[in-house]
């Protein structure tokens, strides 16, 4: 039975016209995009679950921010305002804005990183692993073990593995070691939260050996119901505690303010220590890369509506209606018996591929055969968090095995409705119904030499 839906704690005020194209022309759309999800256009899917970043709906109150904004070229007032809410939610005392998420990691990593560097993370997210190596460092992912298990239930799957962590840190000398970077939640493990002990342990080891901690923050909201909801110590405290606590082990944060700052677009550099002489340095790496540093690369409207933003993200209604979503959409999953991973995690379900086409190689691509299917089944756009994603090894150009093949149905926050759902779940028990009917999956015929799978070039491959 499929679990109760969670009202939303909202009404609509504005509503946007969505198209389904008919089965033809869909074949069509997305054999023109070379198989490439990211190559459709927005106004050919019925239903986009590519991302849940910078997609989605902003409150009556953000955009009553948004006409507030202050455009000043430095020191606008939205600037301070931002500033205010970052120290006040996160407790560090230097807040920078950025235009998004991979432009906080390209104006700090070269600070930390470089050739004969490596940065250690619970899972790179893939732009995160993309600037570990255009600084010139080595990427290395140390996440849990059962992270690896799709169908085992287990909280916190998110976690950093510590003892692996500190025998990484040991074989490669912590001298080598430039950056830890704790993601969360765990976005490449199918959104999976990160529990403060985790947070706390993983602190503790960079301590010991000297490394700075930067937490990779886009969704900390969601990480933070999570804890709450179910780590036991933090029953009792308010999201904005825990916030507060999980953010007091970190030196640095990164962040990509297009998921929970819930903006359509955004970013954010924390630094603890306002003395910190990286500050004088981020800002004059901010000036070269994304504008003066009272702005970041925003206009002060953005600046503006991402500090209500981070307000309402913290929520507690918003964030049980928000997880409760990605728990309805599962439980479906569940009744239907389709694999993901679970338990659900906070952005999205990762519905397990590998599990839906066994027949499909890892390099064949079967996390990008479900979205492809899910597109010519009823227009939902989703993507590949799988072998296709992870791309080659930088060193040795040879394709990677990804620890798991996922399709990601990533839910915007405040778009969708519960009968949008329930479109996603039969249109993912239609393809499972005839999974077995598709023998091959994809070959790349053409692919970039970073972050391939946004722009990359596919063929099915026929007997
Ligand atoms: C989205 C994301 C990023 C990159 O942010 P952008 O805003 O897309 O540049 C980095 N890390 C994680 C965990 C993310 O989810």
């Amino acid at each position: 039975m499929a679990v109760k839906y969670v009202p939303e704690p909202f009404r609509i005020k504005m509503v946007e016209t969505i198209h389904m194209l008919s089965r033809e022309e869909r074949e069509e759309a997305i054999r023109k995009a070379h198989y490439n999800l990211f190559g459709l256009k927005g106004e050919d899917c019925y239903i986009d679950l590519l991302t849940d970043s910078g997609t989605n709906a902003m409150s009556a109150a953000q955009w009553g921010g948004i006409m507030q904004g202050d455009e000043a070229y430095a020191g606008a007032s939205s600037y301070y305002r931002l500033v205010e809410a970052g120290k006040d939610i996160f407790g560090f005392e230097y807040i920078q804005p950025v235009h998004q998420g991979r432009a906080a990691e390209k104006v700090l990593f070269p600070l930390l990183l470089g050739p004969g560097k490596f940065a250690i993370s619970n899972m790179f997210f893939d732009t995160t692993r993309a600037h570990v190596e255009l600084a010139g460092a080595r990427a290395i992912d140390c996440v849990v073990e059962e992270a690896k298990n799709p169908s085992k239930r287990a909280p916190f799957k998110g976690n950093m593995d510590v003892e692996k962590l500190e025998s990484l840190i040991r074989e490669r000398g912590a001298e080598n070691i430039g950056l830890v970077v704790m993601t969360v939640t765990n976005n490449s493990a199918g959104g999976q939260p990160v529990s403060l002990e985790n947070m706390r342990q993983v602190a503790a080891v960079c301590k010991k050996y000297g490394i700075p901690l930067d937490i990779d923050a886009a969704r900390f909201a969601e990480n933070a119901y999570f804890v709450k909801r179910d780590e036991e110590a933090c029953r009792d405290m308010s999201i904005k505690e825990i916030i507060r606590e999980m953010f007091a082990c970190a030196d640095l944060f990164t962040m990509s303010a297009k998921k929970d700052g819930i903006v359509n677009m955004g970013g954010l550099i924390g630094v603890k220590d306002g003395d910190s002489p990286l500050i004088l340095k981020i800002r004059a790496n901010c000036i070269s890369f994304e504008g003066f540093y009272t702005y970041g690369g925003l206009a002060g409207r953005d600046l503006e509506a991402i500090a209500i933003g981070l307000y309402e993200a913290i929520e507690e209604d918003y964030l049980a209606y928000r997880i409760g979503q990605m728990e309805y959409l599962a439980s479906r999953l569940d009744d239907a018996g389709i694999a993901y991973q679970s338990p659900v995690g906070g952005h999205g379900v990762f519905v397990d591929a590998a599990a839906m086409f066994p027949q499909i190689p890892y390099y064949e691509f079967p996390g990008q055969v479900l979205a492809v299917e899910l597109y010519k089944e009823a227009g939902i756009r989703a993507c590949d968090i799988g072998s296709y994603m992870l791309g080659n090894d930088p060193d040795t150009g040879k394709q990677l095995h990804a620890d798991f093949e996922f399709t990601r149905l990533a839910i915007p926050r405040r778009v969708y409705t519960q009968a949008h759902l329930d479109i996603i779940a039969e249109a993912l028990i239609a393809v499972r119904d005839r999974a077995a009917e598709i023998g091959h999956g994809y070959r790349i015929t053409w692919e970039p030499p970073v972050l391939r799978h946004f722009q990359a070039h596919l063929e099915p491959i026929t007997d």
